[in-house]
């Protein structure tokens, strides 16, 4: 395996000049090439409010090409044997590793977070994902019922060529989510990373060519989700869409996509619970509950933002969580001290910013954070927000009910535990909820109980990649991870035999 040559990238931490431009290309067919239209969009560095380079600015198409040339691929490689698709998968795993600087530095300045973030979270586990499912491909197996007149058995097929978008959160962590069972169950791609972050997705390109992984198979189209993502979305020959955004964009999809009678599976946005009781263990709920609150800037689906403590624990809490958010230090991704980074955008900065002027005007206290950072050159053109905690808000308010998803968390107090589940239960959104108590009958009552596809008891964003994922209410549709991800991407069919 080689390692990724075309990327130049960062100096040192102080360098004034980051990054050399990069031009994004698409690739389609094994080969790196421009959108048709030769259209460009400006690809931009949050942590630095620059232009980072170009990526391609694709339509129809090029979301054409990118089909034709994995319709002609699909015979062959969802025919070669398992061990040969596990060999390739498990070399794209290993090029991932092998390039892990290069990946972590290119997603710290394609998308603010911190370096740190990139190389311990985002980088390794997008390796784990093509390891986990070029693993699982030679597990996977399916069922047979047999009774005294007939035996059946259950053929699982790969489904042809599938799309796979992601978004720019977790940018190459969440794309290989999709594509790594999406091969693995023998299925060719046609996928679109974020235009926001588009930069690790092309390296994958690169990654995968010198892997092994044959022309066609995979197929980046890169640019914007209403113009080539709804092409991808509205392709006939196009059998499923795995989709993680917000729920906005996954309602346009399920709009098309129903009457195509398309498979999709929709993760989309979340407003989370992380519900504190007095006999939990608090300095591991402490720790825990500021990392669940701003890793990433907030910017996790998975992240709690309306914090629910009970009354006899919240004065205690309030000081303890203030006082460890003032310590966190929000510097540009390339500091090694930096807890928080930039925020993904300008547009993205706006949107917080205005959420945190909204909490206000709503009559929320803000006990920290709540208002814009500026860096020293050469970030000062930068989008950096304070770690933000708010107290004072009723549930019903727009501030506890809508995702914000940036460093902003709400905390509020609680009586009973019927009192906690209605507050938890309160939103539109079901992703994920955490619980921390030591009382095994509460934390069973709160697991049954809780309206989300993801429920932690004493810990949070603790992954298992067999388990199912995903949500329930406007948090989405289906699930991934595991065997679930194995079922969404093949067909299934009885098959009965008479005796
Ligand atoms: P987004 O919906 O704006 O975009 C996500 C992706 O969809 C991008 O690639 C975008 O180009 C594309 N897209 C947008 N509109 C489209 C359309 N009409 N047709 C086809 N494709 C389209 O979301 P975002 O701002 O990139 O990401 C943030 C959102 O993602 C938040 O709501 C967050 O909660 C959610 N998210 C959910 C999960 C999960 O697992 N449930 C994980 C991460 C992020």
């Amino acid at each position: 395996m080689r390692p990724v040559s075309r990327l130049i990238l960062f100096r040192t931490f102080a360098g004034a000049n980051l990054v050399s431009m990069q031009i994004i290309q698409n690739y389609i067919n094994g080969k790196f090439v421009p959108a048709q239209s030769g259209a460009t969009l400006e690809n931009i560095n949050p942590s630095i409010g620059s232009p980072l380079g170009t990526l391609p600015d694709s339509d129809n198409a090029d979301v054409e090409a990118a089909y034709q040339a994995a319709k002609a691929a699909f015979p062959a490689w969802s025919a070669i044997s398992l061990e040969e698709r596990h060999d390739i998968l498990r070399a794209i795993s290993d090029g991932i590793m092998q390039n892990l600087d290069k990946l972590a530095e290119a997603e710290s300045m394609d998308s603010g977070k911190t370096l740190t973030t990139s190389r311990t979270i985002d980088i390794p586990r997008s390796a784990l994902n093509f390891k986990f499912f070029a693993t699982a491909l030679m597990h996977f197996a399916s069922e047979s019922h047999h009774t005294p007149e007939s035996i059946s058995y259950t053929l699982r097929q790969p489904l042809g060529v599938v799309g796979c978008i992601s978004p720019w959160n977790l940018p190459l962590y969440l794309f290989t989510w999709k594509i790594a069972p999406a091969l693995a169950a023998g299925n060719c791609v046609v996928g679109k990373p974020s235009e926001v972050t588009p930069l690790t997705a092309y390296l994958l390109g690169e990654i995968c060519q010198a892997a092994g992984l044959p022309a066609g198979v995979l197929n980046i189209v890169h640019g914007l989700g209403p113009k080539v993502g709804e092409a991808i979305v509205k392709h006939p020959g196009i059998k499923a869409i795995s989709f993680t955004g917000s729920t906005r964009a996954g309602a346009e999809i399920a709009h098309i996509a129903g009457p195509m009678f398309k498979k999709t599976s929709l993760e989309l946005g979340g407003k989370n619970p992380n519900l504190i009781f007095a006999d939990c263990d608090y300095d591991k709920m402490l720790d825990t509950t500021v990392r669940s609150s701003f890793n990433n800037q907030g910017q996790i689906c998975l992240c709690g933002s309306r914090i629910y403590v009970e009354k006899r624990l919240y004065s205690r809490f309030k000081k303890d969580f203030v006082d460890r958010v003032n310590q966190m230090k929000v510097s540009h991704p390339l500091d090694p001290e930096a807890r928080l980074g930039a925020v993904v955008s300008k547009m993205h900065f706006d949107k917080v910013m205005g959420c945190i002027e909204l909490a206000r005007q709503e009559g929320g206290q803000i006990l920290t954070g709540g208002h814009a950072l500026s860096m020293p050159s050469p970030y000062d053109k930068g989008w950096y927000i304070a770690p933000t905690i708010i107290e004072g808000l009723t549930e019903e308010c727009r501030t506890n009910q809508e995702e914000i998803f940036g460093p902003v968390v709400t905390i509020q107090s609680f009586d009973t535990d019927e009192e906690a589940l209605a507050l938890a239960n309160c939103t539109n959104y079901g992703l994920s909820a955490t619980v921390w108590t030591n009382n095994l009958e509460r934390a069973n009552y709160f697991s049954r109980n809780l309206q989300a596809g993801i429920v932690w008891v004493n810990t949070w964003m603790l992954r298992d990649l067999r388990t199912p994922f995903g949500g329930v209410k406007h948090s989405g549709v289906g699930r991934e991870g595991g065997w679930e991800a194995m079922r969404f991407f093949t067909e299934t069919k009885n098959v009965t035999f008479g005796l």
